[in-house]
């Protein structure tokens, strides 16, 4: 799993010519006007994301929760990055802790903590 998202984000880096930094909030952003994914703020506490149908084609709608400040903010885009990269469709717990990696990889951070249940969730379309 470590080795396939890792493979991921190096290319992210290539492309972003970022080098070994940790990605951020900056690079979220050209990530999305790269890849034409629509962000949105939305006021719910779970950021999540939403991929097109196969059939209604579509844009990539990523929802960024206000609420999510800093380094929880970051985690979250990056999270949900996570699953548009690793090409996740089934909401599953091996791919929310794909998601976890590959943002923790990404951000150089985790925000997993004790009692800290602040999990994104992502909600897909049938494909
Ligand atoms: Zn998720």
């Amino acid at each position: 799993m470590h080795e396939r998202i890792n493979a991921i984000i190096s290319a992210i880096r290539t492309h972003l010519g970022t080098g070994d930094r940790p990605l951020g909030l900056e690079d979220f952003y050209r990530i999305c006007q790269i890849d034409n994914i629509i962000v949105e703020e939305i006021s719910s506490a779970r950021s999540f994301i939403l991929k097109p149908s196969a059939a209604g084609g579509g844009a990539t709608v990523i929802g960024l929760s206000r609420q999510a400040k800093g380094r929880d903010r970051c985690f979250q885009m990056f999270h949900e990055l996570g699953h548009y990269f690793c090409d996740h469709a089934r909401c599953s717990p091996e791919e929310e802790a794909e998601a976890d990696l590959f943002a923790t990889l990404a951000t150089g951070h985790s925000i997993a903590k004790p009692g800290l249940a602040q999990k994104p969730v992502k909600i897909f379309f049938a494909n």
